[in-house]
């Protein structure tokens, strides 16, 4: 795909969560392909992507906020627009000014189709499948960040919580297939790649649609080569069964014990109208067992803030029961009004006052369990796999260790992507939730 006389230079914008940022780089791979080069900084791009997140009310903001930008910073950039925000509203998005393409979540991986015809004909192009028609899969496995890997084993959603819009956003439940998964793990170990994510929208449906099991997969990537540690960037407290956890414990040679399950509300009340698939007695007893059977496991779990129909009453009782739970850290949100959803329907509504109330009180909360288990840790020593730093002239280096607790030590360019056994020191006092550490070198 070049113009007459240049090659085209794309830029790449990704808004919200891991499997935006594997898809992003899944995007700028076939443009790639095609002949479109990466513009570096500084330099003016023909093309901008920009992959958008609809999670939130705010989110939706940011897109629109982001394109704005980018369409006055580089007006004769095309500018194409997808992910869950372009598929939900893309008459919305398509009313931005600067925007040419809009292309839906089954459309986005043709992206360089709808960009030669754009540049052939300039007709702006809103290409969405309704999401609930959308059967296709597309495995990616891409570096997500400077040293680890995301691999997509699933996308879509069959749950339809009654506050989320991912299923109207990225459609039914689909996977990919267990041989092709472990072929794209052999390749990230050939390119030097030690760590890899799973990741998914909700990850523990891998295989219901194949007839292939999720506990299968794991295991067959656990069987792969050169790759040193696997983790699963989140699972549903229901799917993530004490088979696949007993597994983990006594058998698998690279899954790491740490955990992220989503939690939502601590008050049964709340999880029914949520729709969710579990109660509280079911995601404690899940903790417990993680905690029995890996007792360093580091869990942390998702939370939201001012549900409708958190009444006081049922506040108190997420509060104490987030609590109680055993989980080391609490990712929390504050509950976002989504157009279409049935939560709408739900009678209490929490004040936009009282939400960020409870939002500062469950972040103290998260703040005082991460302190309480980092200070624990002191002392100990932890495998930890060193990240490439973001510049050479950095002085710092970042890790985690084997339970995904960040690690900084000053920089070594000998151990980037390494792993090795660390003194985990103290609290870093110049960065939060990170531990200092002192890498043992003396075996290199
Ligand atoms: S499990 Fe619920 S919250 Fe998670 S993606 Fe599916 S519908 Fe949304």
């Amino acid at each position: 795909m070049t113009d007459d006389s240049t090659t085209l230079r794309a830029a790449y914008y990704t808004l919200g969560c891991k499997l935006n940022y594997a898809e992003t780089s899944a995007i700028g791979r076939m443009l790639a392909e095609r002949g479109v080069v990466r513009a570096r900084g500084g330099e003016a791009p023909d093309i901008c992507v920009v992959n958008t997140c609809s999670v939130t009310e705010t989110a939706d903001k940011k897109g629109r906020r982001l394109i704005r930008s980018l369409a006055a910073r580089y007006p004769d950039a095309t500018m194409v627009v997808t992910g869950c925000y372009a598929q939900l509203k893309p008459e919305e998005v398509a009313a931005v000014e600067g925007v040419d393409i809009v292309l839906g979540s089954d459309e986005k991986l043709r992206m360089a189709d709808f960009i030669d015809a754009w540049r052939r004909d300039r007709i702006r192009r809103v290409e969405v499948t309704p999401a609930l028609d959308i059967n296709t899969f597309r495995p990616s496995c891409e570096r997500g960040d400077r040293t680890r890997y995301w691999l997509k084993v699933q996308d879509g959603c069959d749950y339809f919580c009654t506050y989320c819009t991912i299923p109207f956003a990225r459609g039914r439940s689909r996977s990919g297939r267990t041989a092709e998964l472990v072929e794209m793990a052999r390749r990230v170990a050939a390119e030097g790649g030690k760590e890899i994510v799973l990741t998914g929208v909700n990850v523990g449906c891998f295989g219901l649609d194949t007839g292939e099991s999720f506990l299968d997969l794991l295991k067959a990537l656990d069987g792969v080569e050169g790759i040193e540690r696997y983790r699963i960037s989140s699972i549903e407290p229901n799917l993530l069964t004490e088979e696949i956890v007993t597994w983990i414990a006594r058998e698998s040679r690279a899954f790491m014990p740490s955990f992220h399950v989503p939690l939502q509300s601590g008050s049964d009340a709340v999880l029914r109208l949520m729709n969710r698939r579990y109660d509280t007695a079911l995601f404690a007893s899940r903790i417990q067992f993680i905690r029995s059977m890996i007792p360093d496991a580091f869990i942390a779990a998702d939370i939201i803030a001012g549900a409708r129909g958190e009444t006081p009453g049922e506040w108190e009782k997420s509060l104490a029961f987030a609590e109680a739970s055993g989980v080391d850290r609490l990712h929390v949100f504050p509950y976002s009004e989504r157009p279409g959803t049935r939560a709408l329907g739900i009678d209490h509504i929490v004040s936009q006052e009282e939400k960020h109330r409870r939002v500062a009180a469950l972040s103290l909360l998260s703040d005082r369990l991460m302190r309480r288990r980092l200070q624990e840790m002191a002392g100990e020593t932890r495998p930890v796999l060193w990240e490439h730093p973001a510049s050479p002239e950095d002085t710092v280096m970042h890790g985690h260790t084997d339970n995904y607790i960040r690690v900084s030590a000053p920089a070594d360019p000998r151990l980037y992507n390494m792993v090795t056994p660390t003194l985990l020191t103290g609290l870093d006092p110049e960065e939060e939730e990170t531990m200092a550490g002192v890498p043992q070198t003396d075996t290199i």
